[in-house]
């Protein structure tokens, strides 16, 4: 069986804190645990926001390549085409050049001694598919053998070797992460046939000098785990030890020319959220990005709120408080639950039966604002709706 990277990082919340109307139905406020010091979100909140739909692919077979799912960016499908989003490896001052690689039997080709192909497009953070095939023909030892390699921003190589029946050192195997850490596994097909590379890179980040993200790489070789979050230690290399230092943002994937006549096909990449470290806006945050993002969501869902009236508006108000507990929100629910409370009680009580369930949404909400330290546990409209509860015999369990 032959797995395919699809089902790998499905399910990456959209940053966005767009509160759609689909978000009521996925649940109920005052719900979970509140929002703290490093998640913007509850427990189970009804408000962040659904997973964004992405059709996955299909896997591919030793003869068939797979299809991306429905976000990748091509970089090769197998076409002369799509050989256009690649060019020659030029130095920084040369002019650029088309690749010299070739396209044969819905592969790219690398045409020994025509030198690295880069793609145009430059991109960081990824997931990374690409299948390599060494030739069927097989000739030369050790680093020698179907030698080519897969340059993460065009520094970091995971390396691409024919290592079948072909030993070499271990940091130097296939799917190592060259000069830095051998696979977990040899997992390889037999030379001719494709294997299927699946990698999740993530780049280094510093401020300044401090190290806030060594980066990783974790890479899945035709479905088996051959790197598993591996700390990057710069971008590895020949002989050298490897000096740990930031890089770019972006940089071009390139594939080595090792003298070697190794196709690739099937290439594509999704580009990865930015971490927390770098300003991305979910999962455990920073103190400052907490804040930040309690804020865009309170503001949200006041926004959404300002659609409202009557209860529902106050309920939705009081949600917002949950995350900002902004001044002039809290006065108004303040207000609005006080004149709630006394409105529920001069009601008689067949009038007051007839909102059971919304007075015990209104305490409902305002118990969690107890709970969450936003209004005090005592706050009087809380106090005399609990007590009309207690008094309409709402509190007892039906036998
Ligand atoms: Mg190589």
């Amino acid at each position: 069986m032959k797995l395919h990277s699809a089902c790998l990082l499905l399910g990456l919340a959209s940053l966005l804190p767009s509160l759609s109307p689909a978000a009521q139905s996925t649940g109920s406020p005052f719900y979970g645990d509140a929002p703290d010091r490093h998640h913007p979100w509850s427990i189970h909140d009804h408000n962040r926001p659904q997973p964004k739909r992405v059709e996955p692919g299909t896997f591919s077979s030793a003869t068939q390549p797979g299809t991306p799912p429905s976000d990748a960016i091509i970089l090769f499908d197998g076409t002369a085409a799509s050989l256009e989003k690649w060019e020659a490896d030029t130095k920084a001052d040369a002019p650029r050049a088309p690749s010299k690689w070739i396209v044969k039997d819905g592969a790219m080709e690398c045409v020994p001694k025509s030198g690295y192909v880069r793609t145009k497009e430059q991109f960081g953070d990824c997931q990374l598919h690409v299948e390599w095939a060494a030739p069927k023909n097989v000739q030369g030892n050790s680093q020698g053998r179907g030698n080519s390699g897969i340059f993460l921003m065009g520094l970091v190589e995971v390396q691409v070797l024919d290592n079948y029946n072909n030993p070499t050192y271990a940091d130097g195997f296939a799917a190592s992460v060259y000069g830095i850490n051998p696979p977990l596994a040899n997992a390889l097909h037999a030379p001719g046939e494709y294997q299927m590379i699946d990698i999740i890179f993530r780049r280094p980040v510093y401020e300044g000098t401090k190290v806030l993200d060594p980066g990783y790489l974790t890479v899945f070789c035709n479905g088996v785990l051959v790197q598993d979050h591996t700390p990057l230690e710069g971008p590895g290399g020949h002989q050298k030890r490897s000096v740990a230092g930031p890089f770019p943002a972006q940089g071009p994937l390139k594939l080595q020319d090792h003298g070697n006549p190794v196709r690739f096909r099937n290439i594509w990449y999704r580009p990865l959220p930015a971490r927390s470290v770098e300003g991305g806006t979910d999962g455990f945050l920073t103190a400052e990005a907490t804040t930040l993002k309690r804020k865009a969501i309170a503001a949200s869902v006041r926004a959404d709120a300002a659609k409202l009236s009557g209860t529902a508006q106050m309920l939705r108000l009081a949600e917002s408080l949950v995350y900002e507990d902004d001044v002039a929100t809290h006065a108004q629910v303040e207000t609005f639950a006080t004149s709630y409370a006394a409105n529920i009680q001069t009601l008689a009580s067949s009038a007051r039966s007839a909102k059971k369930n919304e007075v015990q949404s209104v305490i409902r909400a305002l118990q969690y604002l107890g709970k969450s330290a936003v209004l005090p546990t005592t706050f009087g409209p809380r106090t005399t709706l609990e007590s009309i509860v207690k008094a309409e015999g709402w509190d007892k369990v039906k036998k």
